[in-house]
């Protein structure tokens, strides 16, 4: 039997909307509010393998009430974004880090294999169709959400026999920058040993929605998820987590939790790591920190910056942590109370921004 065919951007078929949307208005772009014209939609089947995939006008799904995602929560998805350079060119940034992210994941539930360079052909291809709504402005950019579900209407529990991988598009705005403050929760779990917290899984998400609402109606911004009894630090919200400080060996050191099966590889977290190793100043460890051990490093003036980072606000720094009852205040940048980010974290920041606005060229930086 000749293998079933695998996704072929040589086949796109592309069908243009007849009534394409206004821009939206800068100022009024809300996170994942606002979705442009087009989608991009790729059926599979286990008899026939990958269709043809196709651009068409952005529009509601027709999926069968019984489908296994709708039942089961057979659902990965990837975040990424196109940037628009100061020179007009559109670019993606280590798109191939999304690609493989979503194969792990969807492997780990049973969705279909995919041709990751196919797919990305694909996806560049409907950047292309819609990139009139990415702003020509530093600091906005073009969501890219990637969606792969389970379809096949069948209640039994094995695996989706039928699945659809479909990409939809949202302009977004800078992130206002401010510092968050974080509530430490060590009574629910976003992740545990043998668990999924390193697959982007539509069903990680939904559990950890009634804590982070609890957090907010607290006044605070994000949970700082702990795990087990040595209240291990994981991540922060949707974002991994570094801290900063000079640890006790007496040496500075940039630290963020291991990719030990709990946390998510976040493609920000590895460039962030591989930046700040470029310099070679100080150590740079992916290793395992506890609560008690920041609240030592806090009381003994040793604690320098702690921010979350990921691919909708490159970087937030942390000014303030709620933990037992005790609200520690976490330094920002001592030369400047209205900072709101520390020092190293404005660095990582703006370097990065620069690749990906290709002020500064990098192998990172793919044309679409
Ligand atoms: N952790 C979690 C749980 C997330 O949802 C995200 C966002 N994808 C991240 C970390 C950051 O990952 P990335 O840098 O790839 O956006």
């Amino acid at each position: 039997m000749p293998p079933l065919p695998n996704i072929d951007a040589s086949k796109l078929k592309v069908t243009v909307t007849d009534s394409p949307k206004e821009l939206f208005n800068l100022k009024d772009l809300k996170f994942g509010k606002n979705f442009t014209d087009h989608m991009l939609c790729i059926k599979y089947t286990e008899e026939n393998g990958w269709e043809t995939p196709e651009i068409k006008p952005y529009g509601p799904l027709a999926i069968d009430p019984a489908a296994f995602v709708l039942n089961y929560s057979v659902e990965t998805f990837e975040g990424m974004k196109a940037y628009r350079a100061a020179d007009g060119t559109v670019n993606l940034f280590r798109p191939e880090k999304n690609m493989q992210r979503l194969t792990t994941s969807s492997k780990r539930i049973m969705l279909p294999e995919f041709d990751q360079t196919e797919l990305l052909k694909c996806i560049k291809e409907l950047v292309k169709v819609d990139q009139r709504f990415i702003p020509n402005e530093y600091g906005y950019s073009l969501y890219i959400r990637p969606n792969f579900i389970g379809t096949e209407a069948n209640l039994n529990l094995l695996y989706s026999r039928e699945a659809l991988l479909y990409v939809y598009l949202s302009p977004v705005g800078p992130y206002f920058p401010r510092t968050v403050k974080l509530c430490a929760n060590s009574k629910e779990a976003r992740a545990w040993p043998g668990g999924v917290g390193n697959y982007k899984l539509g069903g990680n998400y939904a559990p950890a929605m009634r804590p982070a609402m609890e957090v907010v109606e607290k006044g605070y911004d994000q949970i700082l998820w702990l795990l087990g009894d040595d209240h291990y630090v994981t991540e922060v919200g949707t974002m991994n987590f570094f801290v900063f400080w000079t640890n006790s060996d007496g040496e500075k050191e940039l630290v963020t939790a291991p990719l030990d099966g709990i946390i998510l590889p976040g493609v920000t977290r590895d460039s962030l790591l591989a930046l700040a190793r470029q310099w070679g100043e100080f150590k740079v460890s992916e290793r395992k920190i506890t609560m008690p051990e920041v609240v030592t490093a806090l009381s003994e003036g040793r604690f320098l910056e702690a921010f979350g980072a990921g691919t909708a606000c490159v970087i937030c720094s942390v000014s303030e942590v709620l933990y037992e009852n005790t609200k520690y205040a976490i330094p920002v940048d001592p030369s400047d109370p209205d900072a709101v980010f520390g020092p190293l974290a404005k660095r990582l920041r703006d370097e990065l921004l620069d690749i990906q606005y290709g002020k500064t060229s990098s192998p990172w930086t793919v044309p679409v």
